[in-house]
């Protein structure tokens, strides 16, 4: 392998898969909605594909797509993007992250990112030649810390690797950390990458503030997001950045030599879904809303207590709760103690000591499954 992938070893989230499939297990790990989306979605990628639309696409996206992305920043967020020059479809959220890595982080440019982290963002920080500085979100309530925040900047600083809704904590950050981060981001003239995947998927009265919106904040910011988790279509890999043209050119730079473009039909059919079925991610969060509920009442009576999330779907735990000191190891034997199989969070983490014993659980199952899951998890050795 190459240097620039050395430590990186393959992604929890294949990994927890492929054992899940293997030991007949209950997946809660990796993070897949059992439920497709909308209906009208779903007809109008085939109408999209029956229609002829199965040729590359514009390397930014298709026309309908760009407007319907800008459209949806102004109806949830009062932004106002140009759908020619601030949107760029990606392959995927996950591609949008690598891309914007790409585009923007020279050799040695220190990157300061939540832990802990999505993996992804650790391995294309590396890829760019980044270095990461990450500030941990420490348990029990998984804030962040404005001292460890502020400690994390350096003068070799040049971006924030945001992410609210929080995957793996579901910590969603108040106006007031974003407002803290903006300042900082502001005073030392940081750009700010943030991966607002889980955008719609807050619970009670929780409230996702895009930090775009935040004053002096959309000159600074590139914001990242995408179909899959808002429209349960994780396998269509439809994501978009949106910002500054001179921030979303850099994500459309680094792209072009990745997937050259994302595909077609499923580009019109998520034109369609955020125009025409507007409503769904807010019915899909209030039926995760009481998934979460069952989730999180079922682990307390498998003896340990979560933290109860604010937005993804997904619930962290300290599997310290049953005497266990290392969730790896809790997680590669649950399959088969108990057929159940869930994520590992100490590979998150920098800071071992914080992340070793948190193991998470995915409530993005139908009901039954959840159901299924947990009785497994309560007869457990
Ligand atoms: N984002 C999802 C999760 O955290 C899936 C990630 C992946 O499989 N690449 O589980």
């Amino acid at each position: 392998l190459a240097q620039r992938l050395d430590g990186i070893p393959p992604t929890i989230f294949t990994t927890m898969s492929a054992l899940a499939v293997r030991t007949g297990s209950v997946n809660l790990g990796q993070g897949f909605p059992d439920d497709d989306g909308p209906a009208g979605m779903l007809e109008a990628a085939q109408r999209a594909i029956a229609a002829g639309h199965n040729q590359y696409a514009p390397g930014t996206g298709v026309p309908p797509l760009r407007e319907a992305i800008a459209r949806h920043q102004q109806r949830h967020y009062g932004l106002d993007v140009d759908p020619d020059t601030q949107v760029t479809v990606t392959t995927g959220c996950t591609e949008a992250v690598a891309a914007a890595l790409l585009g923007l982080v020279d050799p040695g440019d220190e990157v300061v990112v939540l832990e802990p982290y999505y993996d992804s963002y650790v391995a294309m920080i590396q890829m760019a030649g980044g270095v990461r500085r990450p500030v941990t979100l420490r348990s029990p309530d998984f804030r962040l810390d404005l001292d460890d925040l502020r400690a994390a900047v350096t003068p070799r600083t040049r971006f924030v690797l945001l992410n609210s809704p929080h995957n793996p904590t579901g910590t969603v950050l108040t106006r007031a950390e974003l407002k803290a981060v903006a300042d900082l981001a502001i005073e030392h003239d940081l750009v700010v990458i943030t991966d607002e995947v889980y955008e719609h998927l807050v619970f009670d009265d929780a409230e996702h503030v895009p930090i775009a919106t935040l004053p002096g904040m959309w000159e600074r910011t590139l914001t990242l997001s995408s179909a899959g988790k808002s429209y349960s279509v994780t396998g269509w890999k439809i994501g978009w950045a949106t910002g500054p043209a001179h921030l979303v050119d850099a994500v459309t730079a680094a792209k072009q030599w990745l997937s050259f473009s994302s595909g077609t039909p499923a580009q019109h059919a998520v034109a369609h879904a955020l125009d025409h079925e507007a409503d769904f991610p807010r019915r899909l969060a209030q039926t995760l809303q009481g998934h979460r509920d069952l989730l999180c009442e079922g682990l307390v009576e498998a003896g340990l207590t979560p933290r109860v999330p604010e937005g993804t779907y997904f619930a962290l735990t300290d599997v310290g709760d049953l005497g266990w000191a290392d969730g790896m190891e809790f997680c590669t034997s649950l399959p088969e103690r108990a057929g159940v199989v869930a994520i590992p969070c100490q590979v998150f983490h920098d800071d071992q000591d914080a992340g070793r014993h948190l193991v998470r659980w995915a409530f993005c199952k139908e009901q039954s499954v959840i159901e299924d899951g947990l009785v497994r998890l309560q007869k457990a050795d």
